[in-house]
């Protein structure tokens, strides 16, 4: 009875999850839990019954879920010791991870996926293994690291003669040539794994394959290649995969808008719509809305296009798809413009450099978080090869040490052996002492000496061994030391090597942003202008703040890149002096509150027993400045920020805290990289400069900065200098 109420109660706590299935998924679903909580059946069976569970009710469709069953399945794994179903729960925590774009931990996953996977020699599983890392690493845009997995795959596959594997492998190595621009490469990979779905005859594949091969001659422009492989693809699919069905409509819509045959390209698009609506996917219904749009605008119906433009963008900013609002918003610029509506066009224009502004900085925080990430990664297989190659040595020496121990002893017990018996030719002329001649005698003292000189060279000998293993060993000590130090050296050249290019592209991109809005402006000033239309005193003052704010974000920009750049090149001098702090800060309190519009002062607070303290005020003064000046924009109609020092026997603590937006934990680290800004922070304006700089001061100021932060709920900076 027990055990039933058990049951029971395991099967509901996991049909808490399933709530969202059908009748018949439900049915499924509970027929495979009474199997996996069924304690009386076999381990592997109840195991397959689980790994069902998860694969086909949760690992795509509800990831977060899915992580957590994995986990279940392999501590179960672990415990049964069934080691292959342990990486495959690995596998499936890893693509959890993956599906919510958590790609560090997903690879992580992975490796120790992989290792299992070697360990059990299971080449499926790893080439399995493999596609997935390369699916990671095309993810993130590092499309030679995806190459290489992917291949790594490739190899595995054909050894095995695996067809469908093979042609899956094929296609995604296609679509890594194809998003570096290597067109002719990707066709040739693509049409090798149609050939493969051919022969399997999988339809669904074959499919997949002709509509990568149509949009590659889209791309190159070959619109009657593109309009034959699409036409295809949409016969092999036959309306099965309702949503490949819309995308292969909306490229067939996309050629023949290029061919200017715009009513079919409508019709294409509109039972594309028509399957975006039904299958409720907003993000391609908006695209679609737009892309109607822009054939009426062709068909030189604006109305038309403004209005579908109009339904488009209602979509995309309710699911707050920014690329298809930039998108939407610059063909609305266009069509405002076509229909004479300079003001409705500047609307929109507006709207649209705002969000493509939004834009380039969430790229370029995802490229340093996808530089920083790729970084970390790239040194942990560094890590793990120089470990690996450091545990192949170790067990070479163990058994270098071993023939040596076995050589020297193996000599100790010749020597030992020689002795012994010299020792006993000895005794036996003590025992006939008494019969021995002279001669015999003086051949006694000789043998005698001889064993002496034996022992003595067997002493010696020793005396050589070990010191020869001792120096082998410091050798070996100098080695390492070398190899560490090498491997340090690289690590740093490689890192210094993505700070600089990091650098000068985030510079680079960082000024290309405000030009292009001044530019922008200036020319909408213009076309208003030249529109005859008198310009009202708001919109003239709408367009010249934004000229102003652009430049003054410049200047800023500027000064901060020209700090730094007297930081790199050892431009900053350093120059202590006895300051007292508490007088300092009260200082700079003063000047901070002086300038709050929102009225919101700094609160103060001291602890211990003040004291004076050496260190350079400039370098302070920039450092604790960017602080303090964060705390307050970063909690904007929140409580006051907060300062206080700390005087401690050893140490002296300046911290300043804030109750306001916080840090995303997952970003954290990156804090105080150049350009750095978190993704939480779009709205507010910065350089992503301030923090970089401001370190980098106090640790020439001989201090050390650490930052905690709760999102949501605000964060604290805090300075250590030694008191001393
Ligand atoms: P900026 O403020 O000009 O963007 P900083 O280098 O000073 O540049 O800061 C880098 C990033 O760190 C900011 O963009 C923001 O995301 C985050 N940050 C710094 N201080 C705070 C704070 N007090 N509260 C929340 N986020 C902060």
């Amino acid at each position: 009875m027990k055990k039933l109420i058990c049951l029971f109660l395991l099967i509901n706590s996991y049909t808490a999850l399933t709530q969202n299935f059908s009748i018949k998924e439900k049915k499924q679903i509970d027929s495979l839990l009474i199997i996996w909580n069924n304690f009386e059946e076999e381990d592997t069976t109840r195991a397959d019954a689980f790994q069902d569970f998860i694969l086909t009710y949760f690992l795509f469709n509800h990831p977060d879920s899915a992580y957590l069953l994995a986990k279940e399945y392999y501590d179960f794994s672990k415990k049964k010791k069934l080691k292959y179903r342990m990486s495959t729960a690995l596998l499936f925590q890893g693509l959890s991870k993956y599906f919510v774009s958590d790609y560090e931990e997903a690879i992580d996953y992975y490796l120790r996926c992989l290792k299992l996977r070697i360990n059990s020699g299971n080449k499926v599983g790893i080439a399995s293994v493999y596609n997935n890392i390369g699916l990671v690493y095309q993810e993130q845009g590092a499309y030679s690291n995806a190459l290489t997995y992917y291949l790594k795959s490739l190899k595995i596959e054909e050894d095995l003669k695996n067809e469908s594997g093979i042609a899956s492998t094929l296609n995604n190595i296609g679509i890594i040539y194809k998003e570096e621009g290597d067109f002719n490469a990707a066709l040739e990979y693509y049409n090798r794994s149609l050939k493969i779905k051919l022969k399997l005859n999988d339809r669904m594949g074959e499919s997949h394959a002709l509509t990568n091969i149509g949009v590659v001659y889209l791309n190159q422009g070959n619109y009657e290649a593109a309009l034959s492989n699409f036409e295809q693809a949409l016969i092999a699919n036959n309306g099965f995969e309702e949503d490949l069905n819309a995308q292969i409509n909306y490229n067939l819509g996309s050629v023949h808008f290029e061919l200017g045959h715009y009513n079919t390209a409508l019709d294409y698009v509109n039972k594309a719509l028509h399957t975006h609506l039904e299958l409720n996917d907003r993000v391609h219904q908006s695209a679609s809305l737009n892309f109607i749009a822009s054939i009426h605008f062709k068909q030189n119906s604006t109305i038309k296009a403004i209005s579908f433009a109009l339904r488009a963008l209602k979509i995309a900013q309710e699911i707050g798809a920014k690329e298809k609002i930039s998108d939407i918003t610059q063909n609305l610029s266009m069509f405002y413009k076509a229909s004479n509506k300079p003001e409705e066009a500047l609307d929109m224009y507006i709207l649209f450099m705002d969000t493509q502004e939004k834009i380039d900085r969430e790229n370029m925080s995802n490229e340093i978080l996808r530089q920083s990430a790729q970084y970390e990664f790239d040194k942990k297989i560094a890590r793990d090869s120089i470990e690996n190659a450091y545990l192949l040595k170790v067990s070479k020496e163990k058994v270098n040490n071993e023939r040596e121990k076995k050589e020297i002893a193996e000599q100790k017990s010749f020597f030992l052996f020689s002795g012994l018996f010299l020792t006993l030719c000895f005794g036996i002329f003590i025992f006939n002492r008494l019969k021995v001649t002279a001669k015999q005698k003086s051949i006694i003292e000789t043998q005698k000496k001889t064993v002496d000189r034996a022992n003595k060279e067997l002493k010696q000998i020793n005396e050589e061994l070990v010191l020869k293993r001792n120096e082998i060993n410091l050798q070996k000590q100098i080695v390492q030391g070398q190899n560490e130090k090498l491997t340090k050296t690289l690590e740093t050249e490689k890192e210094l090597g993505l700070l600089k290019t990091n650098f000068v592209s985030m510079a680079s991109h960082q000024y290309r942003t405000p030009l292009a809005v001044i530019q922008s402006n200036v020319e909408l000033l213009n076309l208003l202008i030249s529109s005859g239309e008198k310009i009202e005193s708001e919109k003239n003052e709408k367009i010249s703040g934004r000229i102003k704010r652009e430049i003054s974000k410049m200047t800023e920009l500027m000064d901060e890149v020209l700090v730094l750049g007297k930081l790199t090149s050892g431009n900053v001098t350093y120059n202590p002096q006895e300051i007292d702090l508490v007088e300092f800060c009260n200082e700079l309190i003063e000047r901070f509150n002086s300038i709050q519009e929102d009225g919101r002062v700094l609160d103060f607070e001291i602890l211990g027993e003040p004291s004076c303290i050496s260190l350079d005020v400039k370098l302070l003064t920039h450092s604790l400045s960017n602080l303090v000046s964060n705390a307050f924009k970063y909690s904007t109609g929140n409580k006051n920020p907060q300062l206080t020092i700390n005087f401690k026997p050893k140490e002296l603590l300046v911290s300043v805290k804030d109750y306001g937006i916080g840090i995303p934990e997952s970003e954290l680290s990156y804090l105080f990289q150049p350009f750095f800004r978190a993704n939480n922070v779009t709205e507010i304006k910065g350089t992503g400069l301030g923090l970089n700089i401001a370190k980098e001061y106090i640790e020439l100021n001989k201090g050390r900065i650490t930052a905690a932060s709760t999102l949501g709920k605000g964060s604290c900076f805090e300075i250590a200098f030694s008191a001393s």
